[in-house]
């Protein structure tokens, strides 16, 4: 492990000036992903300021403004929350497939969203990797790539985002909400994270020094009919082969609106637009979900090993729709 230098943050003005003095810098909140990476030398900061002290960060607002998640509330409270698990079901659900108990007990709403893919490849210095190195290649094009994303993929990096939280959330239109040393911004978690392109090193559009502060989702009624479904190999501690988050508002047994976002399957949380438009008007019978499945999987781009991730992610949403029914 590099060395570095350890500081602990009392307020939000002053670690974000901190780290805006500093480029080496990186923040830590639950540090259940940082201190793996630490570790593994994947991350080198010169400088770790620590977030958990900071007042007000870790409050839950659920209620006719939409939800509100600081960016230090863990996993777990918010999953534990009853409004949210009764307005947004999906995102509860999410975050209860996510990582194991003791981990969603460390964990932040902020480090989730910020949370690195888990290619082989990236966690091991003895391989390529253009998003570890830029411009060393890509172990896993050529490599072991069953896990990897089919949605969203370059020539330069096919790793799948990590996140089950990002997934349902960007779903409900989320807004991730900054602090920097010249203001903040609310930026839509749909344009959050950034596609690899020719740039994987490059992850989502936060600038240096930038601070997550909350994610917000407006309010929206049919989310109390949603859901989040997990494909997984193994049923617990395990991120998604696919993964479906679906909200939906049907009347007199037809879609009048429809919220799809995909897991497992992308380089980045996947909102399938297609998917939604195939879908509004339909009956909400399977012979729809069958279609807006397929259209959701339009754009794949498989790689020698994980061609089987496209009728899953199929199947694995038309599930999810189904549920909805129920
Ligand atoms: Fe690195 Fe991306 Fe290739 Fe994995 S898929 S080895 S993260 S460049």
């Amino acid at each position: 492990m590099f060395p570095f230098r350890y500081e602990r943050g009392s307020d939000i003005d002053g670690v974000v000036a901190a780290a805006a003095r500093d480029s080496s810098a990186e923040f830590l909140a639950g540090g259940t992903d940082m201190l793996q990476l630490l570790k593994d030398d994947v991350r080198r900061p010169g400088r770790i300021i620590d977030l958990s002290r900071l007042p007000d960060l870790d409050r839950i607002d659920c209620g006719p403004r939409g939800l509100r998640l600081g960016a230090l509330v863990k996993m777990s409270d918010a999953a534990d929350d009853p409004a949210l698990r009764a307005d947004y079901p999906v995102v509860a659900e999410a975050l209860l497939a996510s990582a194991s108990p003791q981990i969603r007990n460390m964990a932040t709403i902020g480090g989730n969203l910020l949370q690195r893919t888990r290619c082989v490849y990236f966690r091991d210095h003895g391989t390529q990797c253009n998003k570890r190195e830029p411009g060393s290649g890509c172990g896993a094009l050529a490599g072991e790539n069953r896990l990897h994303a089919v949605l969203g993929v370059s020539d330069h990096c096919i790793a799948t985002h990590a996140s089950d939280l990002a997934v349902a959330l960007v779903a409900l239109d989320a807004i991730v909400i900054t602090a920097r040393a010249d203001g903040g911004r609310r930026i839509p978690l749909e344009e959050f994270h950034i596609l690899p392109g020719d740039r994987p090193e490059r992850e989502t559009v936060l600038e240096p020094g930038e601070l997550i502060l909350a994610v917000e989702a407006p309010p929206l009624a049919f989310a109390r009919r949603s859901h989040y479904l997990k494909v997984r190999d193994r049923a617990s501690f395990e991120f998604a082969l696919t993964a479906a988050a679906v909200a939906a508002d049907i009347d007199g047994g037809v879609v009048r609106d429809v919220r799809i976002a995909l897991g497992g399957v992308g380089t980045k949380p996947w909102r399938a637009r297609e998917a939604e438009q195939a879908l509004i008007g339909q009956p909400a019978k399977p012979a729809s979900f069958e279609r807006a499945a397929a259209q959701a999987l339009v754009c794949a781009r498989p790689a020698a090993q994980n061609g089987f991730k496209i009728p899953l992610a199929q199947r694995t949403l038309v599930r999810a729709l189904s549920h909805l029914m129920a």
